[in-house]
């Protein structure tokens, strides 16, 4: 069942959108419309199931909820899947299919790009919806998201480790990276020029190779890399990464990377602060894309307002990991509660 379903958390709507002619099979599920258009990333993931599709939209659009309460933005919280192999299945018609789709939400939900769905997508998308961002042309284009992401996870790991050492100098320290996509391979270029040396891993070699080249970086095997002696543990691919299985094996001391969802289940905040191991919630810390993107929805070109609102964000996820430190609690659970106060 969905109403009973244990990630269904009072969704406002969610919209199975099927399209025959383009095998387009979508899912657009809208948490919270409570602070404004729910505005979140469109996935194109080949998933096993239905029910592993639904589960990532439910647990996707509430995340965004609670990401846009705590970056400030006034907008809810909303997220689509489509079920297909980027890399196989997509095609213009399917995104086409899509855009008709989130039309007929009639605004309020607005998309963008998320993990297999480019820029380029979007402006095929555009084609059929007026409610979406993320755009390469236009008034108030403001392209791809990544690299804001990727500047917002990086001053976010320097505040992490502000607060669990007493400095922010990523110098000689050693991040690991889990995935060198959009956000992770910006997020490496960023770390490197700070003098923080890198360890990587990715499914894809050629993405590995790069990094070994450009940054200097050591690889290591996927399944090798949160076990990996390190500073900070920053997962970039995708979520689900921190379970029963992976938190006893962890080495470094931080936790920040901008993969949604990072947590397996919400108890596993808790696991990571039983071990010691300082966890910045990955709404908090992944919210520059989505910051991009309202600038976009919001009309504004200008890049003070962006670096006003990213400064915010980095400020606002420092005070939630000192809150937690001081009252010895999960971060998890006070950047929850501050998305909860701004909701009420
Ligand atoms: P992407 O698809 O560009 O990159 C993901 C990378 O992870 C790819 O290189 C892929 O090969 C790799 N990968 C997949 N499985 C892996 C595994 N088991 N081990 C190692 N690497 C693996 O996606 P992205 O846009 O960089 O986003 C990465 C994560 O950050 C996603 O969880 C996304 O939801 C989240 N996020 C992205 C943005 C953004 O601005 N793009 C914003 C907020 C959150």
């Amino acid at each position: 069942t969905l109403f009973a379903h244990p990630d269904f958390d009072d969704h406002e709507r969610i919209l199975f959108a099927h399209d025959a002619a383009s095998g387009l099979e979508a899912i657009v599920a809208i948490h919270s419309t409570r602070l404004g258009p729910a505005a979140g990333g469109c996935r194109m993931w080949p998933y096993a199931s239905e029910e592993e599709a639904i589960a990532d939209a439910l647990r996707l659009s509430r995340g965004m909820t609670y990401k846009n309460a705590v970056a400030g933005l006034d907008l809810g919280g909303g997220k689509a899947v489509i079920i297909a192999d980027p890399r196989t299945q997509k095609t213009p018609e399917l995104l086409r299919a899509f855009g008709r789709a989130v039309e007929t939400l009639g605004g309020r939900y607005v998309t963008a790009e998320d993990v297999g769905v480019s820029v380029e997508d979007m402006e095929i998308v555009r084609e059929t919806t007026a409610h979406v961002a993320g755009l390469s042309s236009g008034a108030h284009a403001s392209g791809d998201p990544s690299p804001v992401t990727a500047r917002g996870v990086f001053e976010g790991v320097r505040r992490a480790m502000k607060v669990a050492t007493g400095s922010d100098d990523l110098a000689g320290r050693t991040v690991a990276v889990q995935g060198l996509g959009h956000v992770g391979r910006h997020l490496c270029a960023l770390l490197h020029a700070a003098g923080a040396r890198l360890v990587v891993s990715d499914i894809d070699p050629a993405r590995i190779a790069d990094a070994e080249r450009v940054f200097d970086a050591r690889a290591v095997a996927p399944d090798a890399i949160v076990a990996t002696e390190a500073d900070v543990f920053a997962p970039c691919a995708l979520g689900g990464v921190l379970d029963d299985v992976s938190i006893p094996r962890l080495k470094a001391r931080i936790v920040a990377g901008a993969a949604n969802n990072q947590l397996a289940r919400p108890e596993h905040a808790d696991a990571l602060h039983a071990r010691g191991i300082l966890y910045v919630p990955d709404f908090a810390l992944n919210a520059g894309g989505i910051i991009n993107v309202a600038r976009e929805i919001e009309g504004r070109t200008d890049e003070r307002w962006l670096d006003e609102r990213l400064a915010r964000m980095v400020d606002n996820i420092e005070a939630i990991l000192v809150e937690a430190r001081d009252r010895g609690v999960s971060p998890n659970g006070v950047a929850e509660a501050f998305a909860r106060a701004r909701l009420a």
